[in-house]
């Protein structure tokens, strides 16, 4: 799809990246600041998203950057496989304090693929947590290492390395890859009441009826050899910010215990305060055994991401070996370690997780009363400052869109464009490779966002649907 939105010429130090698309020439963004992204030809681009769900408190904030600078200046890298340093303890400190003392040890990855220059910091959080899992079995006073199978949901997303990729279920972005991925994984039924529960079903039957699902699943693998089952406590980019019914993490939670099996959640994208509390987790009455976070955690102004493990898990390796067999050279890199801890004391001490759940509550409210009757919007449903969209061709079948007009890739392309010098960021997610659910897009502002602000966000956003759906018209069933 054409856009107007890139700078059109791309000089050879630019295309030596190896950006996702090799045909189209990305669209090149010199500065930040504030909610604002700007390219290199002028046009300024209202970054309602905070790119995935990371700019948790807005670009260009010169404590952070400060903060930075400081670090830099002082101990730019260590390898803290062999020590420690003030800016990675700080900011381990704060986490387990952010969890009341729920988890007990934080593992900080900060690795940057430099051939794409993609941060791949959830993933790698991701890969460390399945490797703890396995490890924590053979550290028992009684070692189980039969448990060595993964339970996880299709329709989620855990990132994009192979072990990651492996537990994700998103059909579209494991395709090609099936035959080279980790075999020793399994999918059940995401929970997703939109989709899947059907109007006479109460919510406590559906989730009975996923727990069961679950168990069945157990049963069928041997519940001696399941290591772990793996969840987004709010289903991020494979499905636009969904959230689990009632009781459903409640009941996931017993099953693992009944089963002796670890709870991991994946908390990269919904964590750290983006759906209202630091974790979506306090939402749910359960504490995972291990966690996950990413994204808000450096608040985009490092890569980096971590592992919040819990005390079981902490215990066994603190009583067993004494040790966690993993590292990478920049993990707990000090300058990404001195940006997040910068980041969330900012977020502690101006109380902006309170913030999260005011204007969230107002977005959620105007995007339900400005797009909830659309004929094409087949759903709104999100928490904190973290809401999705989905469309359908047929709202009362909830049939989605033919996935050939990439109808959420068009909504974010007519956000972009939307006039001659600016636009608005809008995250896109396609609908199911096999037809059955919609496309998406997910709006996740900073969490300083104003109401004003928020304001304008649902006004552009609703301008970009309405260009989008004027661009199908012709499609479009009458
Ligand atoms: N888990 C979840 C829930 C995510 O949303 C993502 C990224 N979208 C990841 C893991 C992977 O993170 P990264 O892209 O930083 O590797």
């Amino acid at each position: 799809m054409p856009s107007e939105t890139g700078t059109g010429a791309v000089d050879a130090a630019c295309s030596a990246v190896l950006h996702r698309d090799l045909k189209l020439a990305p669209s090149r963004v010199v500065s930040s600041s504030g909610l604002y992204i700007e390219f290199d030809n002028g046009r300024r681009i209202l970054d309602a998203t905070g790119g995935a769900a990371v700019s948790c408190i807005g670009h260009g904030d010169e404590r952070v950057i400060e903060a930075i600078a400081a670090q830099a200046r002082t101990l730019d890298y260590c390898h803290t496989m062999f020590y420690s340093c003030p800016s990675a303890e700080d900011l381990c400190q704060q986490l387990i304090q952010s969890t009341g003392g729920q988890m007990a040890r934080a593992v900080i990855v900060c690795s940057v693929q430099l051939k794409t220059r993609e941060s791949i910091t959830g993933s790698e959080a991701m890969e460390a947590a399945m490797k703890l899992c396995r490890q924590y079995f053979l550290e028992l006073p009684t070692p189980e290492p039969s448990r060595t199978q993964f339970i996880a949901r299709r329709e989620s997303y855990h990132g994009t390395t192979l072990g990651a990729l492996s537990v994700g279920g998103h059909a579209g972005r494991r395709k090609g890859y099936e035959p080279i991925l980790m075999q020793n994984v399994s999918h059940v039924s995401p929970c997703n009441a939109y989709r899947n529960k059907p109007d006479a079903e109460s919510v406590a039957e559906y989730v009975d009826r996923l727990a069961e699902e679950l168990d069945a699943e157990f049963q069928r693998v041997g519940p001696q050899n399941v290591c772990a089952f793996i969840a987004e406590t709010v289903v991020g980019a494979a499905l636009g910010c969904v959230p689990a019914v009632e009781g459903y993490f409640k009941a996931v939670r017993a099953v693992c215990d009944r089963h002796g099996a670890l709870l991991v959640l994946d908390e990269v994208m919904c964590g750290m305060g983006r759906t209202g509390t630091m974790h979506a987790w306090e939402q749910e009455g359960v504490v995972p055994d291990i966690q996950t976070v990413g994204k808000g955690l450096g608040g985009g102004y490092a890569p980096i991401a971590g592992v919040l493990v819990g005390h079981r898990v902490t215990r066994a390796l603190e009583e067993g070996s004494g040790r966690f067999s993993h590292g990478h050279t920049y993990q707990a890199h000090p300058i990404s370690c001195a940006a997040a801890a910068q980041v969330h004391r900012i977020i502690r001490e101006e109380g902006l997780v309170d913030n999260v759940l005011d204007t969230g509550k107002y977005l959620g409210s105007l995007l339900k009363q400005r797009l909830g009757h659309h004929r094409h919007v087949g759903d709104v449903r999100g928490r904190g400052l973290f809401w999705g969209i989905e469309f359908v061709k047929d709202k009362a079948s909830k049939t989605p869109f033919e996935r050939e007009l990439d109808v959420g890739m068009l909504v974010h392309q007519k956000g972009l464009d939307l006039t001659e010098d600016g636009g608005i960021m809008l995250y896109p997610g396609s609908g199911s490779v096999d037809g059955t659910l919609g496309d998406h897009i997910l709006i996740a502002p900073p969490y300083n966002v104003t109401m004003s602000q928020i304001d304008l966000i649902v006004s552009l956003t609703v301008m970009a649907i309405e260009a989008a759906f004027r661009d199908l018209t012709g499609c479009l069933p009458n």
